[in-house]
């Protein structure tokens, strides 16, 4: 295990030159100080988990230090938000510290966000507020824990320096790690700004370093995109099965490596509500939860459209037509596994149908209902969920479908249903009233507890002693919270 001291980088985006990025040094926190740091996220590192806890670290990221191989830089990009296009956007609060690479080989970008102005920050003043930052690190280590592909978060430095939102609140920074910092955003700039030597540089830089294995492929910016959107089906199956809203899925804000980056307004569902918007500035629902299926189409297709220079636009199209069929694979293979299912059956779509609009009309809990059908065997699971329902008859009409198929499924002990019902249906999630609770304790300096609901997240299918109070339904206070955008 490392010392802070002896991280290794490699800094190969900057490398690309002042075309693609901006050198711009943090600017520093006052009075940095840790407020929750992620052994596991340490790991991808090497780090030794007892340095978080050394006044470097705080120092390190909170902006007042820098290794000497590290080369801060900002990014620049565009992107579609919310449908119309923006033609420069870039890390307006964010900057790419540099490339590590650990003792596996794996680079890790380190891209510390909150750091202060770039010359990307438009309006904005740079900064990021403890409450968001501890949304993201919660909610990137969360994800990754379920199973999700997320960027990841090393820690969250907090500080007194005085950040204006709605009210006066306290900057904070928090260290994201990703294998890659580029978006969909990123070949949209080079595109739009009409520079094909730098987009092509870009394309090259991406499949070299993110899918070489593309390269064997006859036409290897094709299989490139192909792979883009198979990662991106995946992860909006991982969502909506799982019930996670992300609320801003602009262009900017997607990740050519498939995986949920850029935490704002996001959302896991309490109730089952395919019409829930997690975003309250997204008044026509753009980003609703059941829409996020067809804007990861709509988002891939924008990137389509940039990499027109490479790909014909018939090639384009017959990959995008791949989108939809393999996100309904992945979903629909995910949703057997969480009604316990292990073969498939041209039915099972309306099941899972069926069951989701019943729990739509009811209100019922979404996480808590797959995991109590784990907890025993059908019957019974069934007729004690059923209090939950307002339809009964459609209720039961739903349960004898359930329990007939689980029986042409194949036998299994009651045991065994459950072990591999619980590994898939989580008991923890994060809730916005518990990453509030968090939030609430840690602007008052205590950090207990959102060191305590990380640990209780990051073995969401694990039911731990004495954290009951995890695997509740939200309080009424807590059911529909006001997620403010400005972060
Ligand atoms: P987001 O909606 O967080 O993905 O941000 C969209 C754009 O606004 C990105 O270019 C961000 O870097 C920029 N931005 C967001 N908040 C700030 C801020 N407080 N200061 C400067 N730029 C910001
Ligand atoms: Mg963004």
């Amino acid at each position: 295990m490392k010392a802070l001291d002896e991280l290794t980088f490699d800094n190969r985006f900057a490398r690309l030159g002042d075309a693609f990025s901006t050198h711009v040094l943090p600017e520093p926190l006052d009075e940095p100080r840790l407020v929750v740091a992620s052994n596991a996220a340490m790991a991808l590192l090497d780090l030794d988990p007892a340095v978080a806890e050394t006044p470097v670290f705080a120092e390190l990221f909170g902006g007042h230090k820098l290794w000497a191989e590290a080369e801060p830089r900002a990014m620049v990009y565009s992107g579609h938000q919310f449908g119309g296009y923006t033609p420069q956007l870039g890390d307006g609060r964010g900057l790419l510290l540099g490339e590590v690479y650990n003792a596996a080989g794996e680079h890790w970008d380190l891209h510390l966000k909150g750091a202060g102005m770039t010359p990307y920050s438009r309006m904005g003043d740079g900064r990021a507020v403890l409450r968001s930052s501890i949304r993201e690190f919660l909610a990137s280590e969360a994800l990754h824990a379920l199973g999700i592909p997320s960027s990841r978060a090393l820690c969250v430095i907090g500080s007194s320096t005085p950040v204006w939102r709605e009210k006066q609140e306290r900057g904070a920074m928090v260290l994201r790690l990703a294998r890659s910092h580029i978006r969909f955003g990123h070949f949209e700039y080079f595109y739009y700004t009409k520079k094909p030597e730098q987009q092509a540089e870009l394309a090259e830089h991406v499949l070299n370093l993110h899918y070489p294995e593309c390269r064997e492929q006859p036409e290897p910016y094709l299989a490139m995109f192909r792979e883009i959107i198979e990662r991106n089906a995946e992860m909006i199956a991982k969502w909506q099965a799982y019930g996670f809203c992300h609320g801003v899925m602009n262009t900017d804000n997607m990740s050519i490596l498939g995986i949920t980056f850029d935490f704002g307004p996001f959302a896991f569902l309490d109730d089952f509500d395919a019409h829930f918007i997690c975003n309250h500035s997204d008044h026509e629902g753009r980003y609703s939860f059941s829409n996020q299926v067809p804007i990861g189409r709509w988002n891939l297709s924008a990137l389509a459209q940039a990499l027109t220079p490479f790909i014909s636009v018939d090639a384009l199209k017959e990959a995008l037509g791949l989108y939809l069929p393999l996100y309904q694979a992945h979903y629909l293979d995910l949703m057997r596994r969480r009604l316990g299912l292990t073969t498939a059956e041209e039915e099972d779509q309306t099941l899972v149908e069926r069951l989701l609009k019943l729990m739509q009309n009811s209100g019922v809990d979404y996480t808590l209902f797959f995991r109590r059908l784990g907890d025993e065997s059908p019957a019974p699971a069934v007729a004690r969920l059923r209090d939950d329902f307002v339809d009964l008859a459609g209720f039961d009409a739903w349960a004898e479908l359930y329990k007939a198929r689980v029986a042409r499924d194949g036998d299994d002990t009651e045991a065994q249903r459950r072990e591999r019902m619980h590994a898939v249906n989580p008991l923890y999630i994060l809730r916005n009233y518990l990453a509030q609770n968090a939030i609430t304790a840690a602007e008052s300096g205590d950090y207990s507890e959102v060191r305590r609901l990380h640990e209780v997240l990051s073995k969401p299918f694990e039911e731990q002693a004495g954290m009951e109070q995890y695997a509740q339904r939200p309080p009424d206070w807590g059911k529909h919270l006001e997620i403010s955008c400005s972060s």
